[in-house]
């Protein structure tokens, strides 16, 4: 293979080398290594381009040790889009990479069976819980070494009647203002079904009538982060489908709202995945146009004035709670929100939305990063556990199922007595659950 075809070596080209990124950089946080800089990265993928570095194992250590959190892009005076160059990178390197027999079979069973199949998704979760009530999980943590402790941190499977399926149409509660199209996700049935049902009551309780597409699987953000182009170019096609062929009275495609923030912004860069074929690259961008994070569905048109008129139901509880906003990475650094989700919560009523230092930078769930490299994932956490702790919050809110299950682990560990919500959750149980009925405001 030509070097050059390893690496986007244009885009590459856009690093000034000034450093402004290196700071902001988990990896290099920990090491204070160069090589393990987001600077330090392209310098490497440049070297590979060049011919003056072989694609090998340390390259490759390199490449998985990042997080592909995107801080590095949200202070780069050059526009370096590093997710962009890293999932290139990444995906290019793959075939021509070492994996031992094992690693081989339990990635191709995960990115080409699992994550592309609901039933094989039912089947693994369902295996997952077995072995978890058996202890099997906790015994192959601890005599599978390091490389298993991941599954110290993996979460409680829950019991099948917790794991059903998002309906398929769900009508207002009350007025109906807007129709939207609600993505389930892959895992988040089967792991966080409970946050999916809480976003359905808080998008019916703000007037939507929420539509599911029962028959898709996965957006393919988990394949694109981790080198499979090809797969996740697949999953996003049916994304693709299954989207378009949803819409209103009048025609007009349903918005797409999104309660992870990492398909979120993997569904708002759709586009590129279908350079070269006009009439996807066209359906990719409109979809693109209107995914919207739960976020913003509440604080824009309809869904704004739905949630206005529900707080207006909220009465004032006697103690208030305080509460902080962690940004997940690929909200703030991939979407560029960071004011709906705090704008939401300092409306909310009995609710004291308390700053938390770090909030801006990664927890060290990164997608299945904190599976397959536990102990750096851990180390990320650690300094965000410190500041959550200093801030005195009482409950942690984030927007994205990997960085619930990171924070509720590290919670756990930690033994701080915080609870750890979506922003869904949060809306359900301390507005929509509590709002008086319509009819008394
Ligand atoms: S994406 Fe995150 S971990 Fe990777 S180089 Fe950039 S700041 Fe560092
Ligand atoms: S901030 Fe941007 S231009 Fe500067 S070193 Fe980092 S990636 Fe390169």
């Amino acid at each position: 293979m030509d070097a050059r075809e390893l690496v986007d070596y244009a885009a590459s080209l856009d690093c000034i080398h000034c450093g402004l990124c290196l700071n902001t950089c988990p990896t290099y946080l920990l090491t204070g290594v160069e090589s393990s800089s987001p600077r330090g990265r392209i310098h490497l993928m440049r070297s590979v381009a060049e011919d003056e570095l072989q694609a090998d194992a340390d390259y490759a250590e390199e490449l998985d040790f990042c997080l592909l959190c995107r801080h590095c892009e949200s202070v780069c005076p050059s526009g370096v889009r590093f997710g962009a160059l890293m999932e290139h990178a990444r995906s290019a390197l793959e075939p021509v990479r070492e994996r031992g027999p094992l690693a081989r079979l339990a990635r191709r069973a995960g990115f080409d069976l699992v994550l592309r199949d609901r039933s094989a998704l039912r089947a693994a979760a369902t295996v997952g819980r077995v072995a978890q009530r058996l202890g099997l999980v906790r015994l192959a943590a601890r005599i599978g070494g390091q490389r298993a402790r991941g599954l110290a941190d993996a979460p409680a499977i829950p019991p099948a009647a917790e794991r059903a399926r998002l309906p398929e149409r769900t009508p207002a509660a009350g007025t109906r203002r807007s129709t939207a199209l609600l993505l389930e996700g892959c895992v988040m049935p089967e792991l966080l079904g409970a946050t999916n049902r809480a976003t359905l009551r808080v998008l019916a309780a703000c007037g939507f009538e929420v539509h599911v597409a029962r028959e898709h699987v996965c957006c393919g953000s988990l394949h694109a982060h981790n080198g499979e182009a090809s797969g996740a170019r697949a999953l996003a096609r049916e994304t693709l489908e299954a989207c378009d062929a949803r819409s209103d009275e009048g025609g007009t495609p349903l918005p797409l709202v999104v309660n992870s923030a990492g398909c979120g912004s993997h569904l708002k860069e759709l586009a590129p995945a279908f350079a070269g074929q006009p009439d996807l690259e066209r359906r990719a961008r409109a979809l693109s146009a209107r995914t919207l994070d739960l976020s913003e569905a509440l604080t824009r048109g309809p869904g704004a004035e739905g949630l206005a008129a529900l707080l207006a139901r909220v009465p004032t509880p006697a103690r208030s709670v305080r509460a902080a906003w962690d940004d997940p990475c690929h909200l703030l650094h991939g979407q560029h929100i960071a004011r709906e989700p705090r704008a939401i919560l300092g409306r909310i009523p009995g609710l004291e939305l308390v700053p938390m230092e770090l909030a801006e930078s990664c927890c060290g769930s990164a997608g299945i990063y904190s599976l397959l490299r536990p102990a750096d994932a851990r180390r990320v956490l650690e300094p965000k556990l410190a500041a959550l702790a200093a801030s005195g919050a009482e409950i942690l809110v984030t927007a994205n199922p990997g960085c619930q299950l990171q924070w509720a682990a590290g919670v756990r560990r930690a033994g701080l007595a915080v609870r750890v919500l979506h922003l869904a959750e949060v809306l359900d149980e301390f507005v929509v659950s509590v709002a008086r009925p319509a009819t008394a405001s």
